[in-house]
């Protein structure tokens, strides 16, 4: 776990049970009280140590001295006026401000969260990408989100999804732990299967979750079924091509019995061609997968710079028409609405302007 001293002191949010029982039992504490805080601090909006009723006064004064409860502040939030999307820019310990998104839709409350400051990996249809990377969140910083997010928009979030800013599987280790406990039958937040994770396509990692045991929902951000123009809009393709990426989520799906979703941002004249659903007819005839289509929001507050720049939206008539021979040749697709354009809250737009 990313983990760094502020001031001193340590991130005890972020801990799994097992890791709060060891740091107990350093501190010449019983085992039995990492359970009680772990509720503390996964299952209610408390601030301080002093509001854990049941940890004795001592013990709480031990744990205010070496370590640090809360790991994100509010900075500020904007509501869209069009759909009620609200975004929340938090500031980590270190100073750097990241976003998280809550969209809401009929009875469905889902939070969008971030696993990195920034990111690496420069897609070019993104905001985040265009604003380059600063560093990996902690488990705490992850859990937090949801924790803040659910106390200032007070209503219960219902779904999750890794799709903030940054890339989840670059973070592996953080966002295991923050699943982990999102999953702890300790407390009652969100049960996985409400929970998506969504990769660029990190190979390597994908096996790894697979093999985790964890069975959690997963999003491949495709945006093209053919290498050179992957290569051009998502620079990791030239590290993990199409054919590994694809031997990945069919072992994926069979070793989890899950269909994972293809998100597919529509770029005029890049990736809504004919031969585009051809391909990709032909990449997915032995996987079964959902693609979500999504219509590309624009990145002008980030004033983009060379092919980010050039970039289009495709047009709605198309969109249908690209859908609808999708449909033909039996692939399960939908078209995922826009929320929060105007707040540059919707999809691929979420950045600090002034990290840049
Ligand atoms: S799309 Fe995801 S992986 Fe690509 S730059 Fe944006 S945040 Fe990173």
């Amino acid at each position: 776990m990313e983990n760094d001293k502020i001031n001193g002191k340590i991130q005890l949010k972020g801990m799994l049970l097992g890791e709060l029982e060891n740091t107990l039992t350093e501190l010449g504490e019983q085992k039995f009280r990492a359970k009680q805080i772990f509720k503390w601090m996964y299952g209610s909006d408390i601030n301080t140590f002093d509001e854990m009723l049941n940890i004795p006064k001592e013990l709480r004064k031990k744990l205010s001295e070496s370590y640090i409860l809360n790991t994100l502040r509010l900075h500020s939030s904007q509501v869209s006026e069009k759909d009620g999307t609200t975004k929340y820019i938090f500031e980590t310990e270190k100073n750097h401000k990241i976003e998280s998104v809550i969209i809401p839709d009929d009875n469905r409350i889902t939070l969008c969260l971030s696993t990195q400051v920034g990111c690496p990996l420069d897609c070019k249809f993104c905001a985040t990408g265009l604003m380059g990377y600063k560093q990996n969140l902690t488990s705490g910083e992850i859990i937090d989100q949801y924790l803040l997010a659910s106390k200032y928009f007070n209503k219960k979030i219902t779904n999750i999804v890794y799709m903030g800013m940054g890339e989840p599987l670059l973070n592996y280790e953080c966002s295991i732990s923050s699943l982990k406990i999102f999953n702890s039958e300790l407390i009652s937040n969100i049960h996985l299967k409400h929970i998506t994770v969504s990769t660029s396509g990190i190979v390597p990692n994908i096996y790894k979750l697979a093999d985790s045991g964890l069975n959690i929902r997963l999003a491949l951000s495709l945006h093209s079924c053919f290498n050179e123009i992957r290569n051009e809009i998502m620079p990791i393709n030239k590290k993990y091509p199409l054919a590994e990426l694809i031997e990945a989520s069919k072992y994926f799906t069979n070793k989890t019995g899950l269909k994972i979703t293809i998100e597919y941002i529509m770029l005029k004249d890049v990736n809504d061609r004919d031969e585009d659903i051809k391909g990709l007819a032909k990449l997915f005839s032995q996987l079964p997968i959902k693609i979500n289509i999504i219509p590309f929001n624009s990145l002008k507050h980030m004033n983009p710079e060379g092919l980010s720049l050039e970039l289009k939206p495709t047009s709605k008539e198309r969109i249908d028409y690209f859908v609808s021979k999708l449909k033909e040749k039996n692939i399960q697709v939908m078209v995922r609405d826009t929320q929060g354009e105007d707040i540059d809250a919707a999809c691929g737009q979420l950045a600090i302007k002034m990290n840049k």
